[in-house]
Parts: structure tokens; C-alpha cells; sequence
């Protein structure tokens, strides 16, 4: 076989494997961009360019025009002031990411939530307790906030009486669990997640993403699915960021403008989205997603929200008979929690955006024991993860209490929250992951609070040690 004709057969084969995947996706025309759900039927040519029937016949209507027939076509050789497409330039193929799948055949069509599938929120907020440590309130509201919102979804409008949509505004710390708590939800749920930043929104037409990227994030991870991205999580972190910009004579083109364009994604609406891509051009599909039934979280530390709070406490407390004294709040830990709308609107949220997040709520600052029970507790804490590492070389690690708090203390000091956690632990791991392996002796090792603190090491035994015996 010449190489030649191995080229070929490479190309053929890939053809063939692609094309078994292609029956999942839609056609999409080549010339206007439609997919087959909206355009119709393709017409097929060679290279997998397929092409609708309208631009089929606008081609063909735009040759009638200028004076040649089908036969003229026919007879092409040179025509004078006509460019005719050159069909093997053209690249049909496009990759799947940029495609739509399929919708499926109606008949199967099964609700993606029902309601008695639906967990019932303490089963949920159970469900969570086993990952996310502390945090009971906001646990708590989530799993209700989740519970209705399925089930309107689920009933879609019940009579006259429309449910409203539970988007959630949260209120917390930086590392304190906010964005764990959403990931930990939408997997439990098993319904598409899309986690954006909003620093990086600005209005459409300036530089950043637009808006409507957020829907399509959440069309990715839904797989190109509509149907499913519909039913989707959108958690959009770092809202504070969008707050209106204070003093400023220019147009705000990332805070209060996104602020104003997400008001009608939150409330729900039918957006043109971009598939595969973040950002709508003329060679990317375009898809409609509608909103309405899409949960959308939002979630910011708030700097500086604790001042306002502070401020209108005090305000209240100096008048009349309430009067009290001025540094009455100033040393009172979670003044976060006492929040009102009105306050979060001095932030510079305007009202309208707020009116979208019906719940709001705060998450606690991690404390020490928290962060302690952070690193043992959760079902994949990091300790479990070690250990079953070690596990894995018959070896096995234990924690002094000590040690534990040692490492929750270190942590705390940084003022990320949990997200210290790993690289702490990491740093005086590395060491005991690189050693162990060498001694196959090895039966045992105690981390302990002088080799956190680094004034000592570990407490190791080798295997057959009475003493590790009668530990077991
Ligand atoms: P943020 O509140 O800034 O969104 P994250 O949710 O990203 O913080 O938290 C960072 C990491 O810290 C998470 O990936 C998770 O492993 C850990 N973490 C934070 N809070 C908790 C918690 N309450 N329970 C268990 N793990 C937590």
C-alpha cells in the first residue's frame, strides 16, 4: 500500500468513527448556522458540509438573478462576475462542542426532575452534612431553597398561584464553604453546574464576557444539552465585585450595567446563546435557552458590609430612649448576620437586582474547631485522603489531636478560610510521602504537634513493633 493510499484509509476510518458520533449531534448549516431543530432538513455534500434548504434555494434564486439556469451551472467553466464557492475548500467538519445534541424523540420524553424524586429537604441538608462542616443555617435555608425550587419546576405553575423562582444571594467569608456548598448540591442533585466569576461580566459590546455567557457555561457543562441545562445551577461568585461603582462619572460598564443586564436571566427569559463557545461570532451556532427554570446563586464576601451594618445599628441604637453606647458593635464576631436588603442596597446593589435574589443569607467565618473538623470529618476530608494513600503501602497514618489544631491555627492566621488547609498540610506531607516508601519496615506514623510546629518529627514504628500491635 502506497502511503498514499494508508493516508487515505486513516482519513476514512476517522471519518467513518466521527460519523458514528455525529447521529448524537445536530447538523448545523454551513452557511447560516442554524441547526437542523430550527432550519429543517440538510441537504448533505461531500466533506460533511451540510446545508439548509433555504440557503439552498437562496444560492440557486441568487444564480437565477444574474442571469444563468441550471443549465448554465452545468456548463460552468469561467462566468464572468461570479465567485462560485470552492466546495473543497470548505472544512466540514466542526467539533462537537460546538454542536447542539439532539433533542430526544418526544414519546420518551420522561420529566427530568419528578416530584417525588425530589428529595425532601432534611434528607438533602443530610446529604450535605456529609461533606460540609458547620455552615447549619445556610445548609439549611439551600435545602429548602432547593426543594421548592425543583418542585415548582416540577409542576411547572400551580393554578393562579405562581411559585416563585428561589434564587439565592450568599453571604460569607472568603474559604468559608460557599462555592463548596454549591458544587456538593448540583452533584447530589446530578444537575448541570456552571460556576462563573462575576469580575469578569462587563456589558455587552465592551471588553469581557458578555452576560449571556454564564448560560452558556452552563449549556457545556450540560453537555450541549438544552434540556438539561435548563434545569441547571448557575452560581455566580464574586457579586460583590459588581456592586455600583461609587463616585463615578463614566458609564459602569461592570458593575451597575451588569448589574442591570443579568435582571432579566435571573427572572427568567429566553436568551440566545452561543454553543461552544463564550462569546456570540458569526462562525459559532447560536441556540435559545430559556431561564425561567434555571437556579441561580450568587455568592460574595461583602468588604466592608460589616461597616454599614455596624453604622445603621449604631444609628438606630442613639436614638430616643435606646440610646446606647457608640462602640457598642464594634467587637461583635458575625455582625454579618444581622444583614438587611437595605444594607446590602448601600453596598451599591441596585433594587431591582436584589428584588431577583429572594433569599438571602450568611455563611459563619470558619473557626478553629471548625477548620479542624474540615481537615477529619467530611467524607473525602484531606487526613482520609492521606491516609488511604498510605494506605495503599500498608502503612498507617494517625493525627495527634494537637497536631490537628496546631494546623487549624496556622491556617486561621492566613484569613483564607479552609483554602489554607491544603497547602499547610501539603508542605509537611510532602516529606512523609517521600520517605515512607523507601522502608518497607515502616508499619505506622504519628503526626504530632512538634512536627507541625517543627521542633520535633513524627512518631514512626515499624511493622511487627509490639507497641503499634497493641494499638491495632
Ligand atoms: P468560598 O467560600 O470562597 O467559595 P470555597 O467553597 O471555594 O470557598 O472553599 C474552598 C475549599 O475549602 C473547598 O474546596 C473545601 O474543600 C474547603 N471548605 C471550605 N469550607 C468548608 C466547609 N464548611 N466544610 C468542608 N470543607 C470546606
Amino acid at each position: 500500500m502506497s502511503e498514499n493510499e494508508k493516508n487515505n484509509d486513516l482519513i476514512n476510518n476517522t471519518d467513518t468513527k466521527q460519523e458514528s458520533h455525529q447521529d448524537e449531534y445536530e447538523d448545523i448549516c454551513y452557511i447560516c448556522r442554524r441547526p437542523e431543530s430550527v432550519a429543517g432538513k440538510m441537504v448533505k455534500i461531500p466533506n460533511n458540509i451540510c446545508i439548509c434548504h433555504d440557503c439552498m434555494q437562496k444560492t440557486f434564486d441568487g444564480m437565477n438573478a444574474s442571469g444563468f439556469g441550471m443549465n448554465d451551472m452545468m456548463n460552468m467553466g469561467g462566468m464572468p462576475n461570479i465567485g462560485m464557492i470552492n466546495l473543497s475548500d470548505m472544512q466540514g467538519f466542526m467539533p462537537n462542542n460546538q454542536k447542539l445534541k439532539k433533542k430526544k424523540p418526544k414519546e420518551e420524553k420522561k420529566p427530568v426532575l419528578d416530584i417525588k424524586s425530589i428529595p425532601a429537604p432534611h434528607k438533602i441538608k443530610a446529604k450535605l452534612d456529609d461533606y460540609v462542616v458547620g455552615q447549619d443555617y445556610a445548609k439549611k435555608v439551600i435545602s429548602v431553597a432547593v426543594y421548592n425550587h425543583y418542585k415548582r419546576v416540577a409542576t411547572d405553575t400551580m393554578d393562579d398561584i405562581e411559585i416563585e423562582k428561589s434564587n439565592m444571594l450568599m453571604i460569607g467569608p472568603t474559604g468559608c464553604g460557599k462555592t463548596y456548598l454549591v458544587k456538593t448540591l448540583a452533584r447530589l442533585l446530578d444537575v448541570p453546574l456552571a460556576i462563573t466569576d462575576a469580575t469578569s461580566l462587563t456589558e455587552a459590546g465592551y471588553i469581557g464576557d458578555d452576560i449571556e455567557s454564564v448560560v452558556s457555561k452552563l449549556l457545556a457543562a450540560a453537555d450541549n444539552d438544552v434540556e438539561k441545562a435548563e434545569h441547571g445551577i448557575i452560581f455566580i461568585d464574586e457579586i460583590d465585585k459588581i456592586a455600583k461603582k461609587k463616585n463615578t462619572n463614566q458609564r459602569d460598564v461592570s458593575g451597575e450595567s451588569v448589574q442591570q443586564g443579568m435582571l432579566k436571566l435571573l427572572e427568567g427569559a429566553e436568551v440566545e446563546v452561543p454553543v461552544g463557545a463564550s462569546s456570540k461570532n458569526a462562525m459559532v451556532p447560536m441556540t435559545m435557552v430559556n431561564t425561567k427554570n434555571i437556579l441561580f446563586i450568587c455568592g460574595g464576601a461583602f468588604p466592608g458590609l460589616e461597616e454599614i451594618i455596624k453604622e445603621r445599628l449604631n444609628k438606630e441604637a442613639s436614638i430616643g430612649f435606646k440610646a446606647d453606647l457608640k462602640d457598642k458593635y464594634d467587637k461583635e464576631e458575625n455582625l454579618i448576620n444581622q444583614v438587611t436588603v437595605e444594607d446590602i442596597k448601600k453596598f451599591g446593589m441596585i433594587p431591582e437586582f436584589i428584588g431577583r435574589l429572594p433569599i438571602i443569607f450568611t455563611l459563619d467565618a470558619l473557626t478553629e474547631d471548625m477548620l479542624v473538623r474540615i481537615l477529619a470529618e467530611p467524607k473525602n476530608a484531606i487526613i482520609k485522603q492521606y491516609q488511604k494513600l498510605l494506605a495503599l503501602d500498608e502503612v498507617k497514618l494517625d493525627f495527634e489531636d494537637a497536631a490537628l489544631h496546631a494546623i487549624a491555627k496556622k491556617a486561621k492566621e492566613k484569613k483564607v478560610g479552609a483554602r489554607a488547609l491544603r497547602a499547610i498540610i501539603e508542605e509537611f506531607m510532602l516529606d512523609i510521602m517521600y520517605e515512607i516508601p523507601k522502608d518497607d519496615n515502616i508499619g505506622s506514623v504519628l503526626i504530632t504537634e512538634d512536627y507541625i510546629e517543627k521542633k520535633g518529627g513524627p512518631v514512626i514504628m515499624m511493622r511487627g513493633c509490639p507497641e503499634l500491635e497493641q494499638k491495632a
